[in-house]
């Protein structure tokens, strides 16, 4: 159930795609593979899912070679590529069988996953008739109609819309309690609520490799705070563990604290005591984003 990537190096002609690429997923975690365009994370997981031959290195999926024992390996995964490639024409409940029975699933187990991805009312509709969120449902039922160990997602939440973000991002991290993960995504936040570990790729190297526990415990909180009326600075450093205040209209706040404890109450109690309300309250994770910003610039 584990993902061995060693010594991946990918050319396309003279240029390299990937440089000599190493890491181990273990059994169980979910990992949130960062890098911004270009940077080599689809080419990587075409080669994890054997679409693709490296120019070196071997890359091991629950110990089996992905190119010397490619079918024994790719029993074992489960793959949402890019831009989800699906048989528009086919009817939803149609295509899933027709999954299922390439890899000889039964196929009363193809109602079950229809029902787990949330896919029920939709199943008898044909694919090109729903919307994007529901193309992304069929796509995942697709990688998890073997019941694979390892799932590979390839940008799985590009393009949906709030909601269906948070029913996706659910459904990985519910999968995520019983088979390895790795997914691509742009989103800094979705790494921060899904995942366990964060790979962080720049044109081609891995340049960050950090569990997102040990993130979290070194890092300044940042809360940005916007209030119903103007608040002037003199009054902000009156909340406790403050270390820095910045606006950027004098109604919001970008309000900085040199402590890990949850200051969200601390600027509530704040606005309650000077008579001012809250409209918006974000927290920021200052770490992944500037380690984002600092290694990819
Ligand atoms: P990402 O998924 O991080 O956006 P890709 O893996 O798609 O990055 O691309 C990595 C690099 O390899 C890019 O410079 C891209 O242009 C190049 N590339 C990807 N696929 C091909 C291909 N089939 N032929 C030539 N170059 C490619």
């Amino acid at each position: 159930m584990s993902i061995e990537v060693k010594n991946i190096t990918k050319l396309y002609g003279n240029q390299i795609a990937l440089k000599a690429v190493n890491f181990t997923i273990k059994k169980g975690e979910i990992v949130g593979f960062l890098g911004p365009n270009g940077a080599g994370k689809s080419t990587l997981m075409k080669i994890i899912t054997g679409y693709l031959k490296a120019s070196e290195g071997t890359v091991l999926v629950s110990d089996f070679d992905i190119v010397t024992q490619k079918l024994e390996a790719q029993k074992r995964i489960g793959y949402l590529p890019e831009h989800n490639p699906l048989y528009l024409e086919m009817y939803v409940k149609e295509y899933l069988l027709f999954n299922a029975s390439i890899y000889k699933t039964p196929k009363n187990e193809v109602k079950e996953i229809i029902a787990k991805v949330g896919l029920t009312s939709e199943a008898h509709k044909k694919i090109n008739q729903l919307s994007k969120g529901y193309r992304q449902r069929v796509g995942l039922a697709a990688a998890l109609i073997h019941k694979p160990e390892v799932l590979i997602l390839d940008e799985p939440t590009t393009g949906l819309d709030p909601n269906q973000l948070v029913e996706i991002r659910h459904l990985i991290k519910e999968e995520g309690k019983e088979k390895t993960i790795l997914f691509s995504t742009h989103i800094m936040q979705e790494v921060e609520a899904i995942c366990d570990r964060v790979i962080l790729i720049n044109k081609g190297e891995i340049v960050a490799d950090k569990n997102l526990l040990e993130l979290k415990k070194n890092q300044e909180q940042i809360i940005e705070v916007e209030f119903d009326f103007k608040v002037e600075k003199q009054f902000i450093v009156g909340i406790p563990h403050l270390k820095s205040a910045d606006n950027s209209f004098s109604t919001s706040w970008i309000l900085t604290f040199d402590t890990t404890e949850d200051m969200r109450s601390k600027v509530f109690d704040f606005a309650h005591e000077n008579g001012l309300k809250i409209l918006r309250l974000v927290t920021i994770n200052k770490n992944l984003e500037s380690l984002f910003r600092s290694l990819t610039t």
